[in-house]
């Protein structure tokens, strides 16, 4: 057993003496034992060269509920680890659950710019049925001279959308002093592309307590992505979405190359729930139907849509936004691949806009 990963999940209630036995006897054995605390469960995650005597030794301590011996380098993240499905649910009772039954799909606009564009977004993915809502009030722009998106001031317009129908919204946070407060105005934060290996920045969301959709970075390996993912659930937070968002290839004739085998072999490898976003990994209205489809198709639990209602006019990634009109036939297109994969399209639970 040479360089094993072994995950030891203590008893509740476990007193710091007998804790710190474990961990003697683990050192004493050359390996390492760190703590963590995860999915309602202590733990002590350990490094190094073990043998089958010394995981028999430490199962039969009075602190160790059980010991999990996890090949390769991912832990937390394991399906080997925690072999069924993890559910993340965002928001509170009209919220959306991912990783279960219901398929999720969120949409709005890739930024937010103001109040009558992000009402006439929103009231058009609300109308077909769109369960959470997305607009980015901090924008990662490849160009300095691009859109900055408009800050707390976006923020703040993307939480009136939040109160007025009740959904919840996931918004990108680019740095981590700002994860307090958008964590705050928030459901669920956002890491992209560009800050997947930011590891300040997934340390700091992870201890936020708020729910994270961690995008895959556009070089990042399967691995690299999940042990990103590992950083969040080693600072204890359990309630990560993974999303395969296209990575770089030598094609130009899309934005990315939307890797779907990536969603399936993700699905494979860890318990967390994999979405896809079409519309980052196309750049391109037409592909997002199709890609949408074969996204629910091969597994994943869920979508990220760009909807722009004038999206010739918008201020950033107005060319691969959909129409409200092409939304509503994505979404009527997607109910009868999600039923024959044996999942449902997740129903709405918005307030009535009427109503405000
Ligand atoms: C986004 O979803 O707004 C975004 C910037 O996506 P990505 O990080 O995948 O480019
Ligand atoms: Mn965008």
């Amino acid at each position: 057993m040479e360089g094993i990963i072994v995950i030891v999940v203590l008893r509740p209630h476990s007193s710091r003496e007998e804790i710190e036995s474990v961990k003697e006897i683990l050192h004493a054995h050359g390996l390492s034992a760190m703590e963590s605390s995860v999915m309602d469960s202590s733990m002590l995650i350990s490094e190094g060269t073990g043998t089958s005597e010394l995981i028999s030794i430490v199962e039969n301590l009075p602190a160790v509920e059980r010991v999990v011996v996890v090949p390769g380098v991912q832990r937390l993240t394991s399906r080997v680890f925690r072999p069924e499905n993890t559910h993340v649910r965002v928001g509170a009772l009209t919220g959306a659950v991912f990783g279960g039954p219901e398929f999720v799909v969120i949409a709005g606009p890739c930024a937010v710019e103001n109040v009558t564009q992000m009402n006439a977004a929103v009231d058009t993915v609300v109308g077909s049925g769109a369960v959470m809502l997305r607009g980015g009030a901090f924008k990662p722009r490849t160009s300095p001279y691009s859109f900055q998106g408009l800050g707390l001031a976006g923020l703040t317009l993307l939480a009136e959308q939040r109160k007025r129908t009740g959904l919840p919204v996931v918004t990108e946070v680019v740095t981590p002093k700002d994860v307090e407060f958008v964590a705050e105005e928030s459901d669920m934060l956002q890491i992209g592309t560009r800050n997947m290996q930011n590891f300040e920045l997934l340390r700091e969301a992870g201890a936020s307590g708020r729910p994270v959709l961690l995008k895959r970075g556009m070089s990042a390996t399967i691995e690299e992505w999940l042990l990103a993912a590992e950083y969040l659930l080693h600072v204890g937070n359990g309630d990560v979405v993974l999303c395969e968002r296209g990575i770089r290839s030598y094609d130009r004739s899309t934005r990315f190359t939307l890797d779907l085998s990536a969603v399936a072999e993700a699905k494979r490898l860890t318990h967390l729930p994999v979405i896809v976003d079409p519309s980052h990994s196309t750049g391109q209205p037409h592909l997002v139907a199709p890609m949408s489809l074969a996204a629910a198709a091969c597994g994943a639990d869920g979508l990220i849509i760009d909807v722009h209602t004038d999206a010739r006019n918008a201020m950033c990634d107005g060319a691969q936004a959909l129409s409200g009109e092409q939304f509503a036939d994505v979404m009527t297109r997607l109910t009868p691949v999600v039923e024959a994969v044996g999942r449902t399209m997740a129903p709405t639970r918005a307030h009535s806009l009427a109503s405000v």
